[in-house]
């Protein structure tokens, strides 16, 4: 989905292109807690800070700016929480300078 049109699609067509990502990319879709079949799916972006040089591992993190926004399943069973970076999915740009 080309950025432009991501940012016109209402949410839940954003959950729906998040969705068939996963799916696309082999993600199971039971819960690898409990097994159950029954997710809320929620458009999320959540805060994070550049790791200080010091701990710093040594592989390339990317994406890693003010906010990594997400797409959260939370399994209606156990309350599991998964979350998956939409950036990675191909369905965001990163910003991040
Ligand atoms: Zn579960």
């Amino acid at each position: 989905m080309p950025v432009n049109a991501w940012i016109a699609a209402s949410d839940t067509e954003k959950i729906n292109q998040a969705l068939t990502r996963l799916r696309e990319r082999g993600v199971p879709n039971s819960c690898p807690r409990c097994g159950h079949y029954s997710w809320i799916a929620e458009l999320v972006a959540f805060h994070a800070s550049p790791m200080p040089p010091s701990v710093r591992p040594s592989i390339n993190i990317a994406n890693v700016g003010s906010y990594i926004p997400a797409l959260a399943l939370t399994c209606r069973n156990c309350g599991s929480i998964f979350q998956h970076n939409l950036i990675t999915l191909g369905l965001m740009e990163n910003t991040t300078p």
